[in-house]
């Protein structure tokens, strides 16, 4: 258990526990532990701790954050994973301006693959961001923090999901406007703000509030889907408030003259205003980013 690691200091703080960065006595070995808080007198944590074990047992690969080891002592679940250096957003610290297009898309390509292999197995991420993007040594990416994620009941259509809160700036306007059928498309709009954040420094839609967040996206976008303003409209949360009507739009080529008209393309199919139009991981992955140049094949041999 915890003796057979030597404690080498935290590396993060969550909502439901801290990480510490740790060595392994015997082999020498980095990790990065997970613990929890206290998981019997709240329901939420270890609900929340018992289905990212779930998931990270099921999700093996190689953009996918590793567990290695899971116990739990003094009512506290601690998860053992593979130690990775950096973060995302400690790149974009770094880089105020931007990555390069050539990192961002390597990036960019390995979040898709582990997006597109969690759909495979039926498992929305729900918390893609840069926070949650690991970056080794070598350049590879691991997504962690599964702690939100969670498997689709039946079909893509099938499930209402309520319990859910993720980091604003990435949130898709289904989810701003509180619908509870949502898929697959959250993630893909997630990728979409992260690409442009990769490609300028600068995060495409930081809202200070959900209602700051929607005017955002409209003013990007124009107007939400009816569905979306009936949603809107609907929920109680928002009762009162007149949605941000669109006037003077600033669409992404406007806004980002500068950046690679490819990449935009890429991250236009991602940021659709309805979900059902917004390209699937798979897809995106044979993009002409990834194919023009042969990339994805040099990726591959890297492998
Ligand atoms: P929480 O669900 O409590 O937010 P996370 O799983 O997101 O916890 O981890 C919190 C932070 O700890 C991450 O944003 C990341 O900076 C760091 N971290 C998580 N896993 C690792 C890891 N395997 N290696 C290195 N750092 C990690």
């Amino acid at each position: 258990l915890m003796e057979r690691y030597e404690s080498l200091g935290l590396v993060g703080e969550g909502s439901y526990g801290t990480v510490l960065k740790c060595r392994h006595r015997d082999s020498g070995r980095l990790v990065a532990i997970k613990k929890f808080v206290d998981s019997d007198d709240d329901k939420t944590v270890k609900k929340i701790a018992l289905r990212e074990i779930k998931l990270l047992r099921q999700l093996r690969h190689d953009n996918l954050v590793n567990l290695l080891e899971v116990w739990k002592r003094r009512r506290r679940w601690y998860l053992v994973f593979e130690f990775v250096e950096r973060t995302l957003l400690d790149d974009l610290e770094q880089n105020p301006n931007g990555l390069d297009l050539n990192t961002s898309r390597q990036y960019l390509y390995q979040i898709l693959r582990a997006a597109a292999f969690c759909h495979q197995q039926h498992v929305i991420h729900r918390d893609i961001k840069p926070e949650n993007i690991l970056i080794s040594q070598g350049g590879v990416v691991k997504l962690c923090d599964f702690g939100f994620a969670r498997t689709m009941t039946s079909s893509s259509e099938g499930g209402v999901y309520t319990d859910y809160v993720a980091t604003r700036w990435y949130r898709a306007p289904e989810l701003l406007v509180g619908d509870t059928k949502y898929g697959k498309p959250v993630d893909v709009w997630a990728v979409g703000c992260l690409l442009i954040e990769m490609l300028t420094g600068q995060p495409l839609f930081p809202g200070d509030s959900d209602l700051d967040q929607i005017y955002h996206i409209v003013r990007c976008f124009g107007n939400l889907t009816a569905h979306h303003q009936e949603l809107f409209y609907r929920n109680p949360v928002f009762s009162g408030v007149r949605l941000p009507e669109c006037s003077g739009r600033v669409p992404l080529e406007e806004r980002f003259p500068s950046v690679n008209t490819t990449a935009l393309d890429l991250a236009q199919s991602c940021l659709q205003m309805d979900p059902e139009k917004r390209t699937q991981c798979s897809e995106l992955l044979e993009h002409p980013l990834f194919t023009q140049d042969s990339f994805h094949i040099r990726y591959l041999c890297l492998c």
